[in-house]
């Protein structure tokens, strides 16, 4: 079958977090399978859009607030991704070197859909499945369904929507109802959520079938999800859960050029001994301590702003027996605080307050114990990366974390799991990590021999997503 995903975010092109994985990888491995799996996304003026040829295949126009803008899409022409990578391009929309944070964002990604559809509606062979991922393509079920300029041609095409991050909906006000094309207003309430158009939950009532990145995620959007949670609940019927896998090649200690050792799960106590020395001598840290790092976004839901408390008292309290290292930005009071602890901590803790692709592969192989308190966590990559690179992933109950953690107290555990998000967890675990790193060394290697031995990788997910097209076609 033929597939086109339409995100926001694709790796290698532009990644700002898991959404960037995902589409990046799933992709690839649905082509593996023997699919046809295309991605369509914004044509930002990152590093990739220069670095790679591309050829023109459409162009064509829109409307938007009344104004018509041209687009263009252009294609990778090598299929060096293992997919066909499309890019949208809008003069002063897309055209620029960040993916989100502008005050016209709301613009950008509804041009970016109106372009979508209007360039699908050309297609001659439609695609079966038209797979959404998050809210910045949430409003094309709506569009394809129910607006006179792409329905005649789109509305029977099956469409499936992800939501990696229920936290944001791009929601906008009914004053901007100009922004989405003619359909008949009696259709009004399938755009609308609380008095505004919400484009999240327009996709979860207009969609064939709903997905979140893992099961425990998709329960948890009934009780909490930032005011949808009624809409979930009424949608359970067509709602399900699909962990996230990874892409095993791009993370494989074995073949890391990134790292100043390769390993993998016979000589991984040297391996990652060699790359903790590399990040200890790089952050003025002690190897032959336990080394807790964080990488991530310095945001609420991954509970960063309890990072400089935790960090300080486990400092305190195991008198700097654990080392500290934080890869991540974000939050700037967060950020702020982060960064000034680096003296204050010298010589335990460490931090490099920005967005690194490879120290991030360099801190998943060097460090012993990965830290993720997060408030929220849909599915979660890191923990995954953090297993592949035998590194003990110290996460909190929830989410994607409580599908892919199992932990050590229990029979065939490797992780060290805590209830809360809360100071006092964190420096406990560190306290249980601690104890595993001195104490139970052969523990601890069974563990990362294990952990390394499970199979994360894409191919059964990819093939539980091609099983819910088949339900629908
Ligand atoms: P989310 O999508 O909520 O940010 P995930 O765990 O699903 O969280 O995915 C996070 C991805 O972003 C991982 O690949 C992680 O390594 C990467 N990442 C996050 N912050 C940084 C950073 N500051 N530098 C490099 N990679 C980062």
């Amino acid at each position: 079958m033929e597939i086109i995903h339409i995100s926001a975010e694709c790796y290698p092109m532009a990644k700002a977090g898991g959404l960037g994985d995902v589409v990046g990888a799933l992709p690839k491995y649905q082509n593996k399978l023997g699919h046809i799996a295309k991605v369509v996304m914004p044509m930002y003026r990152t590093k990739f859009l220069y670095e790679n040829e591309w050829e023109l295949v459409h162009e064509g126009g829109q409307v938007l607030n009344s104004n018509w803008f041209k687009y263009s899409v252009i294609k990778e022409k090598t299929n060096k991704l293992g997919f066909d990578l499309y890019l949208v391009d809008i003069n002063n929309l897309l055209d620029r070197e960040k993916i989100y944070g502008y005050n016209d964002d709301t613009e950008r990604f509804v041009s970016f859909q109106l372009a979508v559809c209007d360039w699908l509606s050309h297609w001659q062979h439609k695609p079966n499945i038209v797979h959404c991922h998050d809210h910045q393509a949430g409003l094309v079920p709506f569009f394809m369904k129910h607006c006179h300029a792409f329905r005649y041609q789109l509305a029977d095409v099956r469409t499936v929507f992800t939501i990696h991050n229920g936290q944001y909906q791009g929601q906008f006000g009914w004053d901007k109802y100009y922004f989405i094309p003619a359909y008949d207003t009696w259709n009004w309430g399938y755009l609308d959520w609380n008095n505004a158009i919400n484009p999240m939950a327009s996709a979860v009532k207009c969609a064939w079938k709903v997905t979140t990145v893992s099961p425990s995620y998709m329960e948890e959007l009934r009780h909490s999800a930032r005011g949808l949670e009624a809409i979930f609940e009424y949608e359970r019927g067509k709602c399900s859960g699909i962990i996230n896998g990874i892409d095993v090649d791009v993370w494989n200690p074995e073949t890391d050029n990134y790292l100043v050792e390769k390993f993998n799960k016979e000589n991984v106590a040297e391996g990652k001994q060699k790359n903790k020395e590399n990040l200890a001598s790089q952050f003025g840290l002690d190897p032959n301590k336990p080394l807790i790092s964080f990488i991530g976004r310095l945001v609420d839901e991954k509970a960063a702003d309890i990072l400089p408390e935790a960090i300080s008292q486990s400092i305190y309290q195991y008198g700097g027996k654990a080392n500290f290292l934080i890869l991540g930005s974000g939050d700037p009071h967060v950020e702020s605080q982060l960064a000034s602890m680096n003296g204050q901590f010298k010589g335990y803790y460490n931090s490099y307050i920005g967005y690194s692709e490879p120290l991030s592969h360099i801190i998943y192989a060097g460090s012993d114990f990965l830290l993720m308190p997060s408030r929220v966590e849909p599915c979660g990559l890191n923990q995954l990366y953090a297993l592949r690179y035998g590194t003990v992933p110290m996460v909190r109950n929830i989410g994607g974390l409580k599908d892919t953690v199992v932990d050590f107290g229990n029979e065939n555990g490797y992780g060290i799991k805590m209830e809360q998000s809360s100071v006092w967890d964190i420096v406990y675990s560190t306290g249980r990590a601690i104890d595993l790193f001195y104490n139970q060394k052969d523990r601890l290697d069974e563990m990362r021999k294990y952990m390394m031995d499970i199979d994360n990788s894409w191919d059964s997910s990819a093939q539980h997503y091609l099983d819910l097209y088949q339900s629908i076609l």
